[in-house]
């Protein structure tokens, strides 16, 4: 029977919402998901399935923002980051924010926190298969491969040494993965600390273990504002007219947390970042391990009976538009890469939101003027990776205040 309230309702069946009802489920107390469509359809679905808590890092970096410059200017259709011009007005205080939060010294300690965050996260994945949760996990290597040496130089000269890296002529790379094109100058093959998991399986998998767990999972429940009574939230608002209560709410909308934050009473500063996906049923060829294209930072990886590419980085506000001239574009940007792009019986093209903080670290916490709404959001390109230790933090706090990593760097009222 459907309760009239529960302890904690999260908004959103993503991988970040999935994984918090899991740990706070575990701990016990009743849950509700609720989410306007199927667990898992948002940018949990069609993104690249690496989990490499390595490579986590704020992706707002003084670095980024001088090649991104170039990038824009330099690349045109194919660059890594695009703008819409039209849509610049409505993210132009998060593009502010973005700008003051640029430093070396927010970018280091952003780094160290998020590198805190997903110390165990391959561990949490491997926990949560052997509490049942079934889904595709590819544990092979990752290798990145390049057409410009300097940028090889660059990555090999900080990759030198480190254990599990090996660096690889083009010869060396294409004998491995024959795919792999004549333009291809050197890649840095990677053995240790990463993991591919075909990431709708994962949301299917958790989202079933979940009902195990007696949680109330609920589909086609658009939430549209909130009933306070100072700073408590007492329940949320639906377009079908119910209200839904609980002690605790948690918002992991994603790329709409930041929209849907102002309606419930808070606020938060998170944009939309699309990225683009080509999904080929059945190819003629796919490689033996993930291919990250390193000059475009697009992705080619192998999954059961498809090959998927992704990449770009649209800030375009908040919308789930896919543009064919970024399908065209990414499909080019593979094929300087492969000797050629394989073809399928089917091909299925995808656009998804990372949710974008202006600095570039996910906000994770308790959120503004509210003490009961809770905040899980804004992991940009690491979402996958950093659902498992974001969903621990939120029930950990939820349930005794504190949590084991510390929850400073994440808290959501920095904004
Ligand atoms: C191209 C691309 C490649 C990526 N590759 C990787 C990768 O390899 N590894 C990695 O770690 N990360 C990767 N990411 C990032 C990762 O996909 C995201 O960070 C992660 O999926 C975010 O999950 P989420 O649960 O926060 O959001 P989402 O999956 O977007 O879920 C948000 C949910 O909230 C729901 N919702 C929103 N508003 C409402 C409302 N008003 N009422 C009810 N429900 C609502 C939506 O329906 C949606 O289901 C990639 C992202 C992209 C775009």
């Amino acid at each position: 029977m459907a309760r009239d309230k529960h302890d904690v309702v999260v908004i959103g069946a993503g991988i970040v919402g999935l994984a918090t009802a899991y740990e706070v489920a575990k701990r016990g107390l009743t849950v509700l998901v609720v989410d306007d469509h199927q667990p898992g359809w948002a940018a949990s679905t069609g993104n690249a399935g690496m989990v490499y808590p390595a490579a986590g890092e704020p992706m707002v970096n003084p670095h980024h923002m001088k090649a991104g410059i170039g990038w824009v200017l330099t690349r045109g259709g194919q660059s890594p980051l695009q703008f819409s011009l039209l849509k610049l007005p409505s993210i132009m205080g998060w593009g502010f924010r973005a700008l003051f939060a640029c430093t070396q010294e927010n970018h280091t300690r952003g780094k160290a926190a998020m590198q805190v965050l997903g110390a165990d996260a391959l561990q949490q994945f491997e926990t949560y298969k052997q509490d049942g949760v079934e889904y595709e996990e590819h544990p092979g290597g990752f290798l990145s491969c390049f057409i410009k040496e300097k940028e090889l130089e660059k990555i090999a000269t900080a990759f030198s040494g480190a254990p599990g890296v090996e660096i690889l002529t083009g010869d060396q790379a294409r004998e491995g993965e024959p795919l792999l094109g004549d333009d291809i100058v050197g890649a840095v093959q990677l053995t240790e600390g990463f993991t591919s998991v075909y990431p709708p399986t994962v949301c299917t998998g958790l989202a079933r273990r979940l009902l195990t767990m007696g949680v109330d999972l609920r589909t086609d429940v658009h939430i549209t504002g909130g009933v306070r009574d100072g700073s408590i939230l007492k329940a949320l608002e639906t377009s079908s007219g119910a209200t839904l209560a609980a002690d605790h709410f948690v918002l992991a909308a994603g790329g709409w947390s930041g929209k849907l934050a102002r309606k419930l009473g808070s606020k938060t500063s998170i944009t939309g970042g699309k990225g683009y996906a080509i999904t080929i049923d059945d190819p003629s060829a796919k490689p033996g391990q993930t291919l990250f294209l390193n000059e475009y930072e697009a992705v080619a990886i192998p999954f059961d009976g498809k090959i998927r590419f992704t990449g770009f980085l649209e800030l375009s506000g908040v919308n789930m538009k896919i543009l064919p001239r970024r399908i065209r574009a990414l499909r080019k940007v593979a094929a300087r890469y492969l000797k050629q792009v394989p073809e399928g019986k089917t091909e299925v093209h995808w656009t998804g939101m990372r949710a974008c903080t202006p600095d570039g670290v996910p906000a994770i916490g308790r959120m503004p003027k509210l003490d009961n709404l809770w905040l899980g959001s804004g992991h940009w390109h690491f979402g996958l990776t950093l659902a498992p230790p974001t969903g621990l933090m939120l029930a950990e706090l939820i349930t005794t205040g504190e949590s084991t990593v510390d929850a400073g760097p994440f808290d959501p009222r920095r904004f």
